[in-house]
């Protein structure tokens, strides 16, 4: 039987980017353990961490009452109660930021936040508008491009490229074109604007002036700022680099358990205008009735503490930190072996290496596949660039590399890359 499926069914079953890398990624992971891993998001297997969520399991196990509790009831849509009352409670204290619990939704994951906030915010309009979500600083992350349900809801701005210790660095950093920026928004009818902090797939962390400025644009045109903080502050707070945590009232901030190496709980958080929270609310009670208790409840005693701010700068950045470092010295001695005209996005935060391979003659896809059949996943550049017409080369010629995986299998990918890239540069 072949079965029509409707317009909507359509969108969401296209053969999209992110659908292709969770094959691959849970192919890989599954079914070819000898596969280089330099795909996917996974966070690192953390010793300190991974203890820390095994002891708070068994605590909860211990008090048999609430691990039925926490297995046996649905909270409400909005998230547990007493999860949402502490995180508030922690972000006022701790930052001063006006945060309520009529400012938080929980949702299963940030992922099925961001499909909430941009089907809210953007689309077709019962007026007959068409509204669309602007990303102020192209590439950024694969997992919103296929999210809108109508057609054509992204529009991304072109950065500018800057080179922060000179060219001969092969350092460089995309910064916000802020001209482009507000011509857009004169252009088009924009409904919000949506960064990822630091950014996925390039490690980049806006600066706090950048991200000042962004939050100005929008208040003048009276639309919100969504801030993606999967990798970043208050939590999991996997930055490098000098950057405050920014929120105001009209500011949408997510947070996510995932980096706090909880991927498997799905659960996120939405901050923002209570009208955006309580809308969020209903969502999740349309499209999953609850969220999963399990996550909220391994961290709340560290939000009640105010512990879960820690996590970060005590376990993880120093870790991951550590990775990049490592990563990146394999890159400079791998590709400037290979004789290749290579350079590297600043590494300031989250999991990833974007590397630039110049005046590389095959796309990205096709060098992922050749990558593939030389067992390293990595993920081809051109996914992230969406929203904006193709007319220009560097988005062929860029590749997004996880290194949070042990060593071995970061550098011996390394090597492989930097070979692959050799015979069909030079
Ligand atoms: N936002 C960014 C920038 C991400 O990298 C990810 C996952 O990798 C997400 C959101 C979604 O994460 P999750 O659904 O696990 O919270």
């Amino acid at each position: 039987m072949k079965l029509d499926f409707s317009a909507v069914g359509q969108k969401l079953t296209a053969r999209s980017g992110i659908l292709e890398l969770m094959d691959d990624l849970g192919r890989a992971m599954t079914e070819q353990p000898d596969m280089r891993m330099l795909g996917g998001g996974n966070p690192a297997a953390v010793p300190s961490v991974q203890l820390l969520w095994r002891e708070r399991m068994a605590t909860l196990i211990a008090d048999g009452q609430s691990f039925d509790r926490m297995l046996g009831n649905y909270d409400p849509p909005q998230g547990n109660p007493r999860f949402v009352r502490s995180l508030a409670d922690l972000l006022r204290r701790t930052f001063r930021w006006d945060v309520h619990p009529e400012n938080i939704a929980v949702t299963n994951g940030g992922q099925s936040a961001f499909f909430f906030l941009f089907n809210l915010l953007a689309g077709r309009f019962k007026q007959g508008t068409f509204g669309k979500i602007l990303l102020p600083l192209a590439p950024e992350y694969i997992g919103y491009a296929d999210q809108g349900i109508d057609e054509g809801m992204f529009v991304a701005c072109r950065p500018e490229i800057t080179w922060p210790n000179g060219p001969e660095s092969r350092v460089f950093k995309y910064r916000i074109n802020f001209d482009e920026v507000a011509k857009t928004l004169e252009s088009e009818d924009i409904r919000a604007i949506a960064v990822s902090r630091p950014t996925n797939p390039t490690g980049n962390v806006l600066t706090d002036d950048e991200v000042q400025k962004l939050s100005d644009l929008a208040a003048r045109q009276k639309i919100p700022l969504i801030l993606d903080n999967a990798y970043g502050a208050p939590f999991p707070n996997v930055i490098f680099t000098e950057a405050k945590p920014f929120w105001t009232p009209d500011v949408i901030m997510t947070l996510s358990l995932s980096k706090l190496g909880l991927p498997g709980t799905r659960t996120a958080v939405v901050i923002g205008p209570p009208d955006v929270a309580s809308a969020v609310t209903a969502m999740t009670a349309i499209a999953g009735l609850a969220n999963g208790t399990i996550g909220q409840q391994l961290v709340l005693p560290l939000v009640e503490s105010g512990e879960i701010l820690e996590l970060g700068p005590r376990h993880l950045r120093p870790f991951y930190a550590e990775k990049s470092h490592q990563a990146q010295a394999w890159i400079r001695e791998y590709f400037t072996a290979a004789g290749v005209d290579w350079a590297v996005h600043a590494s300031e935060g989250a999991f990833f290496h974007w590397l630039w391979l110049r005046g590389l003659k095959i796309s990205t896809k096709e060098l992922y596949e050749r990558l593939k059949a030389r067992k390293v996943l990595v993920v081809p550049g051109e996914y992230f660039f969406f929203g904006m017409p193709d007319d220009w080369s560097h988005r062929h010629e860029c590749l997004r590399l996880n290194f949070s995986q042990p060593a071995e299998v970061v550098r011996e990918a390394l090597q492989i890359i930097a070979e692959e890239a050799a015979s069909v540069m030079l």
